[in-house]
């Protein structure tokens, strides 16, 4: 047993060495940017909340709502008796929602993104003879998705489409599956979508988007990057997150109704685990009105103002802010003591901005991660922006 546990505390020493020992704070009040959180009053630039909807009334109310209808959980998997009546419409809705962009749209629901993610790449990666492109900056969730697939798998460059092009000719394979993050989790960036999927429909390829940061944000609408892009192509699977814009949690796969039917008759990630609590698919009923609604537009638009002030506000010349014109900005600060260190000072001063290091990052580029929601006024914003150009004047 010692040696057991001796060889558990090495593994943490390890990681204390270098600086990565990752540590969790508990939020005391809902998901908001005026958070109490162990035990004191904070300004959080943290949370993926991008509307605002996590704490919405209306999403609160429909969340108790979905309880007293449903109950507390759904019992068993979709496919023994948890699917029900609420996942059902719930896939209904987002299905119709995304139906401009696909071909013969039906939806699934999943537990998380996560989850969905895995599915997708072992449900369309069990072809014979599959092979995966994967985007080199794509979420951990999808390189696992690859890993867990039996295909091959190769990266291509990010943003690169001359190297993945070289690739797809390269490539035998007769399932082709290119998969990529719309917006790009710690960068904030875009994958450059048209181009892809002129690329996978030249190569007869599927183009795997998961949009977890771009559904309720992006397009007029707030149904995605697709919309964004304005792109609609059989090739098309996409992947929408329910936990970020829409406050709730879960996530769903669009695509043509044959690829769902394949999810469901043969995705793991799908099948061998108990059903979200149906409560959350009657709640996300009301989030997914809000996005489409006039509110939601309204809170993309509040959502973009902050994100110019912010952009407009900055004055930082040492620490480095590659181009984003989401919600998601970055601040590379390089070597991680150091980015722990400034996430420390913004802490004391009552600012919640998450330091990101390696192996979420690469190595020597330690961040801050700030992210941006409808929800935060413009005095909050200037409030960041004063405590980081301040900061970073004043760093040793
Ligand atoms: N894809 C991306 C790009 C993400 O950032 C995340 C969450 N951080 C996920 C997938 C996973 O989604 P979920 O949190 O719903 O599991």
């Amino acid at each position: 047993m010692t040696n057991l546990i001796d060889n558990v505390r090495a593994q943490l020493d390890e990681l204390a060495s270098r600086n990565l020992t990752r540590h969790r704070r508990t939020a005391e009040t809902p998901c908001a940017p005026r958070q109490v959180v162990d035990g004191r009053d904070m300004l959080a630039f943290c949370s993926n909340d991008y509307l605002g909807l996590a704490a919405h009334p209306r999403v609160v109310a429909a969340l108790r709502e979905g309880a007293s209808l449903y109950g507390a959980g759904s019992g068993a998997s979709h496919l023994v008796s948890g699917h029900s009546r609420a996942h059902a419409l719930l896939e209904e809705r987002l299905a119709a929602f995304e139906a401009p962009h696909l071909e013969s749209a039906r939806a699934l629901y999943f537990c998380t993104g996560y989850m969905a993610n895995l599915a997708v790449l072992t449900g369309l990666g069990s072809a014979p003879d599959a092979m995966i492109f994967s985007e080199a900056l794509n979420h951990a969730s999808l390189i696992d998705g690859a890993r867990l697939a039996r295909a091959g798998v190769t990266v291509y460059p990010h943003g690169d489409v001359a190297a993945l092009e070289e690739k797809l000719a390269a490539s035998e394979a007769p399932t082709k599956i290119v998969v990529t993050d719309s917006v790009f989790s710690m960068d904030g960036d875009l994958a450059p979508l048209p181009q892809l999927l002129a690329l996978c429909e030249r190569h007869g390829a599927w183009l795997v988007v998961d949009d977890a940061h771009g559904f309720g944000v992006l397009g007029d609408r707030g149904r995605g990057a697709l919309e964004h892009f304005g792109l609609r192509s059989p090739n098309l699977v996409y992947i929408g997150t329910l936990g970020k814009a829409a406050g709730v949690g879960g996530a769903f796969i669009a695509a043509h109704e044959d690829v769902i039917e394949l999810m469901i008759q043969r995705a793991r990630p799908y099948i061998y685990t108990t059903a979200a609590a149906p409560a959350l698919a009657h709640a996300l009923l009301a989030s997914v009105d809000i996005i489409e609604g006039d509110e939601g537009e309204k809170r993309r638009a509040d959502l973009r103002a902050r994100i110019a002030q912010l952009d407009a506000g900055l004055r930082l010349e040492r620490w480095q802010r590659p181009v984003s014109t989401t919600a998601i900005q970055p601040i590379i600060i390089g070597a991680n003591d150091e980015a722990m260190a400034v996430a420390a000072r913004l802490h004391e001063q009552g600012l919640w901005v998450p330091a990101i290091r390696p192996p979420t990052v690469a190595v020597g580029t330690a961040r801050l991660r700030v992210t941006l929601s409808a929800a935060h006024t413009e005095q909050d914003v200037a409030q960041l922006i004063t405590a980081l150009n301040q900061l970073e004047r004043t760093w040793a």
